[in-house]
């Protein structure tokens, strides 16, 4: 029973149905990596490496619960060592969480679907919309195509 309900989680979370709903459940779905990151708002090193050279026509996914986030066409080199976009691919594929951890008031960026922690929002970005989001890279995962509905 324990050993299914694992599998479960694991399966799930992948296929974007049903998400973890414990911490636990989350350690278990998530790389240590990852879990710091995502459940607890941490931030990974910039020129990790992940995406920051990504030229592929695709599609970024929420690495926790496979949500689309981000559209190729909307990522531009910002420079900073973290993979950047100047708008997520819908108006609700994100939330918006002040925060002022550092003592600055930044907004952080959220999936708006598991609540994993992204990066945060600047507004020193290109046209379009002036925005930069600033997303660690583990937090995604790159797809060349949608996932069907
Ligand atoms: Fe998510």
């Amino acid at each position: 029973m324990a050993k299914k309900d694992e599998d479960n989680v694991k399966t799930d979370s992948k296929n974007a149905k049903k998400l973890p709903k414990t911490e636990q459940e989350w350690k278990r779905a998530l790389t240590p990596e990852q879990y710091r990151i995502m459940r607890g708002k941490g931030t990974e090193l910039p020129f990790c490496g992940l995406f920051g050279n990504e030229k592929r026509d695709g599609f970024y996914r929420c690495a926790a619960c496979g949500a689309e986030l981000f559209a190729s066409k909307t990522k531009f080199e910002s420079h900073t060592g973290w993979p950047s976009f100047f708008q997520p691919i819908s108006g609700n594929a994100v939330k918006f969480i002040e925060d002022s951890a550092l003592g600055i008031k930044r907004t952080e960026v959220a999936c708006a679907k598991c609540g994993g922690h992204l990066g945060h929002v600047f507004n020193d970005g290109p046209p379009p919309s002036g925005l930069r989001y600033c997303i660690n890279s583990i937090s995604l995962e790159f797809a060349e195509k949608r996932r069907m509905p």
